[in-house]
């Protein structure tokens, strides 16, 4: 009974896979790795034997059930993601006075295409956090990133919400799960940066991240792309993208934004892109 207790934990967890920012919002299917690390965590073993198919693949190595990639519109609370407390080494700027636009939870296979024709449109490189899964499943996307110049970033393999507090094994299991997945996709690519789900960071993931020659890195802007919940989606959301990056943005900032499940991301950034062009030099973050 305690492992059904955990799975179903698990499975409430993993529902927050909306976006960096949103707990608990979507109301896809559970996804088949969650349920397989919680159980194993409950163990007290690692939560899987690596594999090149990934960590609790059912044997053709796929999830059980893919997210949805339509836009989530439940009404759920939601909170801030965690700014407080950061590790000092965590970067929340360029550290220059360039901006470095970053797009975290996808690669998603109906809006990170677009997103990248806009980037390609207009010459600028971004950073591209990747949940590893998702990077397993459509790594032809995953190379198109790396080859057009963009950062690449490790956003862990399934982004828990719990992930903070996971087990040593689990952590470290999960980031080089999700290196693996990104480089198969992308051969010798280089994954310079680690990024914790709701920018929960703290030492001991650091240190993970650090073994791997990652950095942690969060963001000084919010375009809070996931709060559909008090923004609502559409025209109304890519208003509200618009004006958090005009009126937070400045030099060094690092953006944060979504192209997971969010489709109002690549048309708000269309206009974005000029605007923050004629004001600042847009950079991918240093590899
Ligand atoms: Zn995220």
């Amino acid at each position: 009974m305690r492992r059904a207790a955990a799975a179903l934990l698990a499975t409430l967890t993993i529902l927050a896979l909306s976006s960096c920012g949103s707990p608990a919002k979507s109301k896809a299917a559970p996804l088949e790795p969650a349920s397989t690390a919680a159980a194993a965590s409950a163990t007290g073993e690692p939560a899987v034997t690596p594999s090149p198919s990934g960590p609790g693949s059912s044997p053709s190595g796929k999830p059980s059930a893919k997210p949805s990639t339509s836009p989530s519109t439940s009404r759920s609370p939601s909170r801030s993601p965690g700014t407080g407390g950061l590790p000092k080494d965590v970067v929340k700027r360029t550290g220059s006075d360039s901006v470095a636009l970053t797009f975290d939870d996808g690669p998603d296979p109906v809006n990170t295409p677009p997103l990248l024709d806009v980037l390609k449109q207009n010459n600028v490189k971004a950073t591209f956090c990747l949940v590893g899964f998702r990077a397993r499943d459509y790594p032809a996307i995953v190379k198109r990133i790396a080859d057009e110049g963009h950062t690449l970033c490790n956003h862990t393999w399934q982004h828990l919400q719990d992930f903070s507090t996971r087990d040593d094994s689990y952590v470290r299991w999960d980031l080089k799960a999700t290196n693996d997945a990104i480089l198969a996709a992308a051969p010798g690519a280089k994954i310079k940066y680690f990024r914790a789900p709701y920018g929960n960071f703290n030492t001991r993931l650091d240190g993970f991240a650090a073994e791997l020659r990652m950095k942690p890195i969060h963001w000084e802007v919010d375009d809070e792309s996931w709060r559909t919940d008090k923004y609502g989606v559409g025209p109304a959301m890519i208003d509200r993208i618009t004006k958090q990056v005009q009126n937070n943005t400045r030099r060094g900032s690092i953006v944060l934004s979504h192209d997971n499940k969010k489709p109002w991301t690549a048309t708000a950034y269309a206009s974005l892109i000029p605007w923050l062009k004629a004001r600042f030099e847009l950079i991918g973050l240093p590899e």
